[in-house]
Formats: structure tokens, C-alpha cells, sequence
């Protein structure tokens, strides 16, 4: 269901569908013009296997939108050009077809990057193949899932002339913009169980918007 944001007075009223009267000041909302006109928020989540050249996070159990409750297990795997989710775990490396159908993606191949495109599921399928991905050398802390999708990327990064990124840097750069606009979602989504509207006062969107910012990642 759709996730609306009204802007009325000094608050922004999150809500399912636009209320009559403003919650905070009681103003008539219909009549307050376009600058109180509701806009939907763009929902955070992508079908998985519809975004080729992708890094894709989702929990390891369950979905985001009805499973996730701030903190859970997460597990992250890169797509190829055909949408097969390359996830790596305990048993060793996984070409999934279906299981990624409601994630984060962040795109990581450029419309421009034709070489790069072309060649992109050899790269994967052979890196994929490498030794250092085999069902043993998998530790849970050290060794894990997001192990392989960070070391894909800085194959790729270097193969271009491009410096590899750390753990923190690429966390930092890539994800924290995407998880935190899905956390902040998936916050309003649990606000508005309870409530009809929920209001924020404009003062305090700024520390608002960066809420639980740090909670999908690290
Ligand atoms: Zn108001």
C-alpha cells in the first residue's frame, strides 16, 4: 500500500491516505492548496531478478516489508546480466533464479560501460569459480557473503584502472544512502500500524531522517 507524505504547517504528516484536517494545527487540508498536495514515497524495494549488474541486499529470512524488525541477518549477492543472483554461503557459491524477489539494489554497471557489460557474466561466473569461494574457507565474521560481492567489485574496479574499496568505504559510499532510505521506509511503514498519521515536526526531520541509519548494515 502506498506510503504518502503531506507537507502542512512546520510538520510532515506520513500517512496512508491524506486525513481532512491537518494532526498538528487542525487547518483543512483540502483546501490548502498544492504546496499540501500528498506525494507518494517511492517504495525502497526492487525485484531482484529484474535488475541485471546489481549488488542486492535482503534478509537472510524472511522480507523486508513484513519480516524486518531493525535488526536481522542480512545477505547480499550480485546479479548478472540475466538477473541470477551470485550468493555466496556455507555451501559455496549460488546462481539463485528466485528467493531475491524484494530487495535493496544498487546498480553497479553504468548504461555506458558497454565493454564492461558484455563481458560481465564471464567475469562473474569465473570469479565465482575461484578457490578462495569454495564451501570450506566460508567463516561466518571474516568470510562471508558480502566477502564475495565486495571482492567481485574491486575485481571489476581494479580491472578499470580503479583503486579496491574497503569494507567501510564501500559501506559509507554505496550502501548507507540505499539502506537508509529503506530503513527510514520500513520505520514509517511500523509507525503507521499504529497510527493513521504520523507527524514529524519539521524541526526535527533533519535528525528524523537520519534514524536507523546505521542499523541494516553495521
Ligand atoms: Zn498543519
Amino acid at each position: 500500500m502506498a506510503l504518502l507524505r503531506v507537507r502542512h504547517c512546520r510538520a510532515l504528516l506520513y500517512c496512508r491516505r491524506a486525513p481532512p484536517r491537518c494532526p498538528a494545527c487542525g487547518g483543512d487540508l483540502r483546501a490548502a492548496g498544492l504546496a499540501a498536495a500528498p506525494v507518494r514515497l517511492r517504495c525502497p524495494f526492487r525485484h531482484g531478478h529484474g535488475q541485471p549488474h546489481a549488488f542486492l541486499i535482503r534478509p537472510s529470512r524472511g522480507t523486508f516489508l513484513h519480516d524486518y524488525r531493525g535488526h536481522c541477518d542480512l545477505h547480499v549477492g550480485i546479479t548478472n546480466s540475466r538477473g541470477l543472483v551470485y550468493n555466496y554461503d556455507q555451501e559455496g557459491v549460488h546462481r539463485a533464479a528466485s528467493g531475491w524477489e524484494q530487495c535493496i539494489s544498487i546498480p553497479l554497471v553504468q548504461p555506458d560501460m558497454w565493454e564492461l557489460l558484455q563481458h560481465w557474466d564471464n567475469l562473474l561466473e569465473e570469479f565465482s569459480l575461484e578457490e578462495a569461494w569454495l564451501p570450506h574457507r566460508y567463516e561466518e565474521q571474516q568470510h562471508n557473503c558480502y566477502t564475495f560481492a565486495l571482492a567481485f567489485v574491486n575485481r571489476v574496479r581494479q580491472a578499470r584502472g580503479r583503486a579496491a574499496l574497503s569494507k567501510g568505504e564501500f559501506t559509507q559510499r554505496f550502501l548507507l544512502p540505499h539502506t537508509s532510505e529503506a530503513s527510514r521506509y520500513l520505520a514509517l511503514q511500523q509507525q503507521l500500524q499504529h497510527s493513521d498519521v504520523y507527524v514529524v515536526p519539521l524541526a526535527e526531520q533533519q535528525h528524523h531522517s537520519g534514524a536507523g541509519s546505521h542499523s541494516l548494515l553495521e
